[in-house]
């Protein structure tokens, strides 16, 4: 009899993100059922061990001491699609590839994730910072998420509302960061769907045709977008290939910052000051004026391809940063010092996207 999830010690880490930083894992379990979820959180629990849930890794700095506990490995497979009149209901288990879910849902023509093609990772990390790119974001489409709460064991699913999804937030990112297991996620999406394309990149993108000629051959126009987004997404190293060095990273390192008119005042008043003429980029947006975080880490002095020994910014995008051989610490402290940056620059202390998982900062336990 084989006993399931395999459970195996001293795990390197750094194979298992796409910055390739940290150090090993005590304990790490391969889950591909909801039951094998309750098996390690039973492990962890009877050896009083933390443990935190990992997807693709793609959103996740390990420190070079490693983790101390178990880390669940999300690999929980299924595609359901449930056709009705105009929508389709499409479950996913938490542990498929959504870049693989994108490119089926766009197969059967349906619409509503066709702008989120190349983001890394696993589906059921999606919903945790909600995450979103060229104009749609899951929680635009997303119905439900399947969770097992892990300090009762229990299933419960969550409404779109109860997620409460912001700008790269939810509940599962902050007052119950650690709380749940995601093992499904269910989206609504458009049968027959027609892409709404609001972002301007990828609307000029598609204008211009100057994409391959297959761009223009008559494929349905969900696939069409689904691929000048993944044009756009390479030509700044933003999905993973592997002989691409500006890939090792986590995507953006920095979310952009949404302020309040004062707030914004007086960073504008600072840039004034400062004898500078450019006019600060300025979206408003829900919760405040968005200003670009790659606008502000650049201004501040660490433009494209800068580089700190073995750690440096992508030449291609402002907020990657990019492994080129460093350690954790050596990664983090230059983080550090572009925060700095940008804060005497501007007055503003930005926020970081991946979650930096140290020694200290174990997930609670179960
Ligand atoms: C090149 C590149 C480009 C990117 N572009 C974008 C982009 O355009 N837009 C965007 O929003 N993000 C982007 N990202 C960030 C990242 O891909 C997403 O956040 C993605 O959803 C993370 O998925 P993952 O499976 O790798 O999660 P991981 O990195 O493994 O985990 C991230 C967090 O989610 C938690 N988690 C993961 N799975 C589960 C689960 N099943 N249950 C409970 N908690 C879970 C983890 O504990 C951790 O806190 C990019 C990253 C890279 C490397």
């Amino acid at each position: 009899m084989t006993i399931s999830p395999t459970i195996r010690e001293q795990v390197p880490l750094a194979d298992l993100t796409t910055i390739g930083l940290g150090g090993t894992a005590r304990y790490l379990a391969s889950c591909t059922t909801p039951d094998d979820c309750r098996v390690a959180l039973e492990f962890a629990r009877e050896h009083s061990l933390p443990l935190m849930v990992l997807g693709g890794g793609s959103n996740v700095i390990f420190s070079d001491e490693g983790y101390p506990g178990l880390i669940l490995r999300m690999e929980i497979p299924g595609l359901d699609f449930a056709e009705s009149s105009r929508m389709c209901q499409v479950t996913v288990g938490a542990g498929e590839n959504w870049d693989d879910v994108v490119t089926a849902c766009v197969a059967r023509g349906l619409g509503g994730i066709e702008c989120l093609a190349g983001i890394p990772g696993t589906a059921g990390a999606t919903p945790i910072q909600n995450v979103g790119a060229y104009g749609q974001e899951v929680k635009d489409t997303l119905d439900s998420v399947n969770v097992i709460e892990r300090i009762s064991g229990k299933e419960l699913r969550l409404s779109n509302t109860d997620c409460k999804f912001g700008y790269r937030s939810s509940r599962f990112k902050g007052e119950d960061a650690g709380r749940y297991i995601v093992t499904s996620v269910v989206f609504r999406l458009e049968q027959d769907g027609h892409p709404r394309i609001r972002y301007p990149e990828l609307k000029d993108a598609m204008t211009r045709g100057d994409f391959d000629s297959s761009l223009t051959s008559g494929e349905p126009a969900l696939n069409q977008v689904r691929k000048a987004v993944l044009r756009i997404r390479r030509s700044k190293s933003m999905v993973i290939d592997q002989d691409d060095p500006n890939c090792r990273s986590v995507g953006s390192f920095f979310t952009n910052p949404l302020l309040d008119p004062a707030q914004f005042d007086a960073v504008r008043q600072r840039w004034v000051a400062s004898g500078r003429t450019e006019t600060i980029p300025a979206y408003p947006s829900p919760g405040g004026i968005k200003i670009p975080a790659a606008w502000l880490v650049e201004s501040a002095g660490f433009p494209k391809g800068t580089r700190r020994g073995k750690v440096g910014i992508s030449e291609k995008h402002a907020l990657a940063l990019v492994n080129r051989g460093a350690t954790s610490s050596e990664l983090l402290a230059f983080a550090e010092e572009i925060l700095a940056g940008v804060e005497k620059t501007f007055g503003v202390r930005l926020s970081i996207e991946p979650l930096i998982v140290s020694h200290h900062n174990e997930e609670t336990r179960p």
